[in-house]
């Protein structure tokens, strides 16, 4: 079963039930904004029975705690001005294999 047959027999079954695009573009947005309780309770639904939706949003979640360590870093300017570009390499690579597994 491809994922499409997938999300189209969610949806036919319940109204509730949003496609993997509308619970990835959701998700990603509640990374910024606040999204309703309906919303979230859809993103829940699909979430509870959708494998590859829970995986992309552990995966938002990792990137979000980089982001936010890196952020919150005292010394964020010294800290990336030693940085060599060998090792800035290494950190994108390690990013791009979080994303592809
Ligand atoms: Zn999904």
């Amino acid at each position: 079963m491809t994922q499409h047959d997938h999300n189209h027999l969610i949806k036919d079954k319940m109204p509730l039930m949003i496609s993997c695009d509308q619970t990835t573009y959701l998700l990603s947005k509640n990374q910024h904004e606040e999204i309703g309780f309906i919303t979230k309770l859809k993103i829940k639904m699909h979430l509870a029975m959708c494998v590859y939706c829970r995986r992309y949003e552990k995966q938002i979640k990792f990137l979000d705690k980089i982001i936010i360590k890196i952020k919150s870093a005292p010394n964020l300017n010294s800290f990336q001005h030693k940085l060599t570009s060998e090792q800035k390499e290494k950190i994108a690579e390690s990013i791009k294999n979080q994303e592809n597994s």
